[in-house]
């Protein structure tokens, strides 16, 4: 985009506008903001999001949206239940706490779900009457998670951008969400989802492989034939501001007389809305404690606390706010003197210069949150420092303490350590601060939150949401279809059963034909010209159950067993050894009674250890180290070894759907075969490469089939559309 100028347009999604509703409308400035006036010199900005207002009367909503066209801006409206249920409720009440760990905050309540999935659609609404095809969407944020998918079922072309500004956490606590999947799935509609940090990443990525068996590369994944990207973009401070302001009068002013009011003293500095994840209690805690452990500087040491209100409408933020003014009111009760006061406690927001003064003129930033996304506070204390550099204290659970390096790190909940940091922070010599300050402050400033919109819409822009698709293989053409359609020739259908001309399903046994499947089958076979082979691994007993009284050929257990229509069933090659079994029978039971969850199958020519239902990675691990003690034991034995979706098998070399169609055509019976199949064993029919086969795989995966379909359902069209062609 950088290369590219100002042609490309760019779609901001985020859950409140930056505006403020009223009888005129009024900018609000915020990260995002200043993040987004970075980039938009470069390109047309639109920006979509709720108005915050419950506007009910459609003459107020036409008002509002003409009045906000002219900025670029488009209001996303929502009822009054919509808007409580999905913002107090489902994001802020459920899915913020579990997002921050804080499992004993979250609420859940199924009404929130739907609301969320309404004020979801209306937000995808908004974007499509907007939204133009190569467009750049980028959705922010916990309150949109399952935009990016229903944006992407609108329209394919469209390159959507997801960045999660909270952290992600480990799959233990996400899986506590009752909406997991449906958030999951939600999120992969992006072509890009980004992360402040690789931690974050790496937790997203198990819960993807956990919650819905999704393998992943360290920056990309695979899922429904689309690849989604995944990176690392911590979010800067808006630098050009905090620059421009260092400069002002009124920041010179303001600094003056605050060096006048804190003369003599050391003032410690926090700033951080009034939010559980921020860490208030305790860090007043570690004051309480510091107070204590240090009678010598209770008369010297200021500690103002700045917390700016914030989701009063939540519960748990009401019980905060008593909590935290208690507790000060504790601290000071105790600790005052008639002339000094510990706490200067300020429960709502302060000016920008004032702001600036604050970060300017304190010896130590005490950034002590349980668990933040970034924190930009850190960061902005540190930009505001000049030659005589204050400490940045600085929890490690903090999304910025990935960056920066130079902060003193304290573990926020260790009250004491916390104590002793301050302590030891307001000691530090001036040289030493400097040092530590100067590189930090250079990271801060030069990777602001302009450089941080800036990579992520570029690598946005990189993306091909076409070209994610990745299908390696053609899609089934009708060309490919017409020799069986036609009359002429001999020709033959080699249909697998399970996930071929039937949906898997859970309970294997449950996996019966349908009718329309059924009379498919008798038009096929009513054919003259055509014969139709069903290939399957299942025994002669499901096959006989479900297909037996068709007069087709049944080929069972991968292979092993055939039966012709009015015979019997028989060995379909008399000479097969399997004397091995035994003894990789014993070896595979090992590894089933060491790996929980896993299971052992006995098959007629083949044996199989399933681990689906183990911990997938302890159930990975443990597979690369069972195929590596088989290939010591079998390599003699007329078996050949295959890792397929978590299952490892040892099976017959004699034995293989492959084998069996290589002796149909070595019989010289057919011109023309039709082999479609799902899953590995049909892999060995697909590697014959044999001319006269037309091969086709079943949904997604490597192939090396020729052709692709989607699902059994459209198997079963290709077939009936067989069936009919000649008549
Ligand atoms: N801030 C503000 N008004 C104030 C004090 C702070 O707007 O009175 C800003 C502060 O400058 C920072 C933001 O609020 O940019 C807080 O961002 P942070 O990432 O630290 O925490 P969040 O609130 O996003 O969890």
């Amino acid at each position: 985009m950088r290369e590219r100028g100002i042609s490309k347009r760019i779609i901001n999604v985020s859950n409140r506008l930056p505006v403020q509703v009223g009888r005129t409308i009024t900018k609000s400035s915020g990260g995002l903001v200043s993040a987004l006036e970075g980039v938009a010199d470069r390109c047309d900005l639109h920006w979509i999001g709720w108005t915050g207002e419950v506007a009910e009367d459609a003459a107020e909503r036409r008002r509002v949206r003409e009045q906000l066209a002219g900025m670029n801006y488009a209001p996303v409206f929502l009822d009054a239940q919509t808007a409580d249920d999905y913002y107090l409720g489902f994001a802020n009440s459920s899915t913020w706490p579990l997002l921050h760990y804080m499992t004993m905050y979250a609420e859940f309540e199924d009404r929130w779900e739907r609301a969320y999935v309404r004020a979801n659609e209306a937000f995808a609404e908004a974007v499509a009457d907007v939204a133009r095809d190569g467009d750049l969407v980028w959705v922010h944020d916990y309150h949109l998670m399952l935009l990016p998918s229903m944006l992407k079922r609108r329209n394919q072309r469209l390159k959507v951008g997801f960045f999660l500004h909270t952290p992600f956490p480990s799959f233990e606590v996400f899986r506590g969400h009752p909406s997991r999947e449906l958030l999951l799935r939600g999120l992969l509609g992006a072509d890009l989802i980004g992360f402040h940090t690789f931690g974050y990443l790496r937790h997203f990525r198990s819960s993807l492989l956990r919650i819905l068996g999704l393998d992943s590369e360290v920056d990309s994944v695979v899922h429904d034939g689309y690849e989604s990207r995944m990176g690392v973009y911590p979010i800067g401070i808006n630098a050009p501001a905090f620059v421009k302001a260092l400069e002002t009068e009124a920041f010179a002013e303001q600094l003056a007389e605050y060096e006048g009011v804190y003369e003599g003293k050391r003032l410690v500095l926090s700033v951080e809305r009034m939010d559980y994840t921020k860490g208030i209690p305790r860090k007043l805690a570690a004051i309480e404690q510091f107070l204590e452990n240090h009678p010598d500087e209770r008369q010297t040491t200021t500690f103002v606390i700045i917390a700016v209100p914030s989701r009063e409408g939540v519960e748990q933020y009401q019980q905060l706010i008593e909590e935290v003014e208690h507790a000060i009111g504790r601290i000071n009760g105790a600790y005052s003197t008639m002339t000094h006061v510990p706490i200067h406690f300020v429960h709502r927001g302060v000016a920008f210069h004032e702001l600036c003064a604050l970060y300017r003129r304190a010896d130590a930033a005490l950034v002590t949150p349980l668990m933040d996304g970034m924190n930009l506070v850190a960061k902005e204390y540190v930009a505001c420092q000049g030659d005589d550099p204050g400490v940045l204290i600085l929890s490690e659970t903090a999304g910025a303490a990935q960056e920066l390096s130079n902060a003193w790190m304290v573990n926020p909940y260790h009250v004491q350590g916390v104590a002793e940091a301050i302590h030891g922070a307001l000691r530090v010599g001036r040289w030493q601060r400097r040092s530590w300050i100067a590189p930090m402050r250079d990271r801060v400033l030069e990777q602001d939150a302009a450089w941080w919109a800036n990579r992520f819409l570029d690598d946005l822009d990189r993306t091909d949401p076409v070209a994610r698709m990745v299908m390696t293989t053609k899609p089934l053409t009708p060309e490919a279809v017409e020799p069986f359609r036609a009359r002429a020739g001999r020709k033959a259908l080699f249909l697998d059963y399970d996930g071929t001309l039937t949906e898997l399903v859970r309970d294997p046994e449950a996996a019966a034909p349908g009718a329309a499947l059924l009379e498919t089958l008798e038009a096929l076979i009513g054919r003259e010209d055509l014969r139709v082979f069903v290939v399957s691994g299942r025994d002669h007993h499901f096959l006989d159950k479900h297909l037996g009284h068709l007069p087709l050929t049944l080929v069972g257990e991968h292979g092993y067993t055939v039966r012709e229509p009015g015979e019997g069933w028989r060995l379909f090659n008399e000479q097969v050894d399997l004397s091995w079994k035994d003894k990789v029978r014993d070896i595979f039971e090992l590894y089933a009674e060491t790996t929980p969850g896993s299971s052992v199958e006995v098959k007629t020519s083949a044996i199989v250890w399933h681990y689906r239902k183990s911990d997938p990675e302890f159930g990975k691990w443990k597979a690369a180290e069972l195929v590596g003690e088989l290939m010591e034991s079998i390599s003699n034995l007329p078996v050949g070894l295959h890792q397929g979706k978590m299952i490892v098998e040892v099976s017959s070399q004699q034995v293989s759907k492959g084998e069996a169609l290589r002796a149909y055509l070595q019989a010289g019976r057919f011109d023309r075969v039709l082999a479609i199949g799902d899953d590995q064993t049909d892999e060995t029919m697909f590697a014959l490469r044999a001319d006269a086969v037309v091969t086709v795989k079943v949904g997604l995966g490597d192939t090396n089939a020729e052709y692709r379909v989607g699902s059994p359902a459209q198997v079963r069209k290709v077939l009936a559309d067989i069936a009919r062609g000649g008549a």
